[in-house]
């Protein structure tokens, strides 16, 4: 089981009691540190080789207030009273707390019992679900009517969390009241994944007098905003602010200019603007500065990404206020206003930072899209600011980016879903179809497979003819920082999607690393159709597609006669379509010359979905049997015997057989 899916929820512990929660918690690999009380630790032969696993002695109470505030994600394999009367002394916040799950002793059922939104354990309880082969029990409202939390709408791109009735509106949408919502920046893709019966009202402020008044009253309202709103703390009509990080702060600074004057320059500044520093993406300035002491540690304080640009760059942005003595000084007439409205054209995604988000100076201005015809702008034009009793002086601008920065490393998961059946899904697919922020595939896929998205969750669903697009949609998301399954059907990597992405990011020179990409098989075609007739490709085969689209009909027809001369069992994918009909009656013929016409051949059509078909047939009638795009073609070696409604290829452990 590939365990970066549950890289978001570390630090996890697992803690049981019994051998039969020691087994249940095995099942689910080494996902975190497993917990065990001496007695049973020692009884255990099988442990798996890469699992932590810590013994304790203390009170298993005194262990977890012990782990408590530095833990992501909490599983107990114990029963629902012991671990409600364990945490409760514990629980302080749901800002804070870690997720708590609770799983039964015979892995049948896992309860998402605390930090089900905010630490992700609604989702982390699915994930185990799914490992398990067992039941989520999900009870926050918001899973129920098929909504993203409120409280983790944002945190797909980055958003943080601000001020405001968090509960209040939260009780709200649980009541089925109207939101509204006031959206001033960020990504409206949320917006578009919503259920039909959504409780959403969407204003923009110009709009509201007329809008209002053909729409019930509204109960909440959620502002997703770079402003700070202050709202009145007895207020009845509960209000909540997200702020997507889209501001870039441009700094120009005297060397030397210590880090509180940057800080309180900051703060000054966005005060007087009504604008929240949660809302800051990062800082921008000129690659002098790169190794400004008082600016790296502000960065690295707050976390935030210095980028710095060259001053032959800066020079060529049209700026509210240019200057000559800059100029004269570093060779731009404009430090950070520039260096703001460049950084503001930036990809969203953690490029540079691998998650640390420190200091790293990026001098790459090539990175840097060009603005597009709304070009972002201004949001604050340059402050000089100065600190009574401090040395230094700092200039600050503001820039708003039209997407926001997520602050995070994109990762591109390239998932095999199976022949068409949720069954033949492997747990580790399942689970990174369920842990993605957006799954992207063909139609037809995301339908077989919609069971095991969640709420909230992101579906792009594009028509079959549209693999580049899928591609390029999928590599511009993750670049932004979100996490994208891909899904393909069968395996992704054998006439599927993996390719095409991977190729794709090579074309855009892509490191290796960023995004972070990982495959999941999935049964490809010739493994489902063999298994619905028995035992092929007990010998060495190969698998051929027909399709000559993207490979010349030479170089397949080149292959068809090294096979068929060769004596490899044959999967012929992509054998016919209503206007490519030609090909198979080809193979046939090639076949012909190496094969008697009495070789078994299976006809596999739609394996594992409902429309199931199967023929079985001889080279010689191939063609008065209906093929098709859905079927996959098996075509045996010279040994290869049909036996009742089955085909096996012999590998000779009964010995040679002449015949
Ligand atoms: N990535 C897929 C193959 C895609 S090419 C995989 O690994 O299975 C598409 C071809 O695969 C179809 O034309 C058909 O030949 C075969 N195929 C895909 N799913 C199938 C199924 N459920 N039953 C039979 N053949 C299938």
């Amino acid at each position: 089981m590939s365990q970066s899916v549950f890289q978001a929820f570390q630090p996890i512990s697992l803690f049981t009691t019994t051998p039969t929660g020691f087994q249940t918690l095995q099942r689910l690999g080494a996902i975190g540190t497993l917990w065990l009380p001496e007695a049973i630790a020692t009884n255990q032969p099988e442990i798996l080789p890469d699992q932590t696993i810590q013994v304790y002695t203390d009170p298993l109470k005194t262990q977890i207030a012990n782990l408590w505030s530095s833990h992501q994600a909490l599983i107990f394999c114990l029963s629902t009273g012991a671990v409600v009367r364990l945490i409760a002394p514990l629980l302080q916040d749901k800002a804070t707390d870690p997720a708590v799950i609770v799983i039964d002793e015979a892995g049948k059922f896992v309860i998402s019992l605390s930090g089900g939104h905010q630490a992700g354990g609604d989702r982390l309880t699915q994930v185990i679900a799914r490992q398990l082969g067992a039941t989520p029990v999900l009870t926050g409202a918001a899973n129920h009517f098929n909504l993203p939390g409120i409280d983790i709408l944002g945190e797909p791109f980055g958003w943080v969390k601000g001020s405001g009735d968090w509960t209040g509106v939260s009780a709200a949408i649980a009541r089925q009241l109207p939101l509204e919502v006031i959206q001033e920046a960020g990504s409206t893709l949320w917006q578009s994944h919503l259920p039909a019966d959504h409780p959403f009202q969407f204003d923009f402020p110009e709009h509201m007098a007329t809008v209002q008044e053909t729409r019930p009253t509204p109960a909440a309202r959620i502002w997703i905003s770079p402003i700070q709103r202050q709202f009145a703390p007895d207020s009845n009509f509960p209000k909540v602010q997200w702020h997507p990080r889209v501001l870039w702060v441009g700094i120009g600074c005297e060397r030397g200019t210590p880090k509180t004057v940057i800080e309180q320059a900051i703060q000054q500044v966005f005060q007087a603007h009504h604008l929240a520093e949660a809302a800051i993406a990062g800082i921008a300035t000129i690659d002098l500065k790169a190794d400004e002491v008082g600016l790296v540690e502000f960065c690295q304080e707050r976390q935030l990404p210095l980028r710095c640009f060259a001053a032959d760059t800066l020079a060529t942005i049209p700026v509210p206020h240019p200057s000559s003595v800059v100029e004269a000084e570093v060779g731009t007439p404009s430090v950070a206003e520039a260096a703001a409205i460049v950084a503001s054209w930036g990809v969203g995604g953690d490029r540079e930072d691998k998650g640390d988000r420190g200091d790293r100076g990026d001098s790459s201005s090539s990175s840097s899209s060009s603005p597009s015809s709304s070009s972002p702008s201004l949001r604050v034009t340059k402050q000089i600011f100065r600190l009574e009793g401090q040395p230094g002086a700092v200039t600050i601008a503001i820039a708003q980016a039209e997407q926001e920065y997520t602050g995070r490393i994109g990762k591109l998961w390239l998932v095999g879903t199976g022949p068409g059946e949720l069954a033949q899904i492997t747990p580790a697919a399942q689970t990174a179809i369920a842990q993605a922020d957006v799954v992207i595939g063909y139609s037809l896929y995301i339908d077989l497979i919609r069971s095991l998205c969640r709420p909230g969750q992101l579906i792009e669903a594009l028509p079959i003819t549209q693999e580049r697009q899928r591609a390029e949609r999928a590599i511009e998301l993750a670049q932004w920082g979100l996490t994208v399954a891909v899904v393909s059907s069968g395996d992704c990597g054998i006439y599927g999607m993996a390719g095409l992405v991977l190729e794709q990011l090579r074309a855009q020179s892509w490191d290796g690393q960023v995004p972070e990409v990982q495959v999941f098989p999935g049964i490809t075609a010739l493994q489902a159709a063999a298994s619905r007739v028995g035992a092929p490709l007990m010998h060495d085969f190969c698998a051929i597609s027909l399709s000559n689209l993207l490979t010349p009909w030479e170089v397949i027809e080149k292959r068809l006669q090294a096979v068929a001369q060769a004596d490899f069992v044959v999967a012929l994918y992509n054998p016919k379509s209503q206007t490519r009909t030609e090909q198979i009656a080809i193979a046939q013929r090639i076949f012909l010359h190496h094969r008697d016409p009495q070789t078994p051949v299976a006809l596999v059509r739609s394996a594992y979905r409902p429309t199931e078909q199967i023929t079985l047939t001889t080279l010689g009638d191939l063609l008065n049997q209906s093929i098709d795009m859905l079927t996959t073609v098996l075509i045996g070696n010279q040994s290869t015997r049909r036996h009742a409604d089955w085909l096996i290829t012999p590998r000779g452990y009964l010995g040679f057989d002449p015949e």
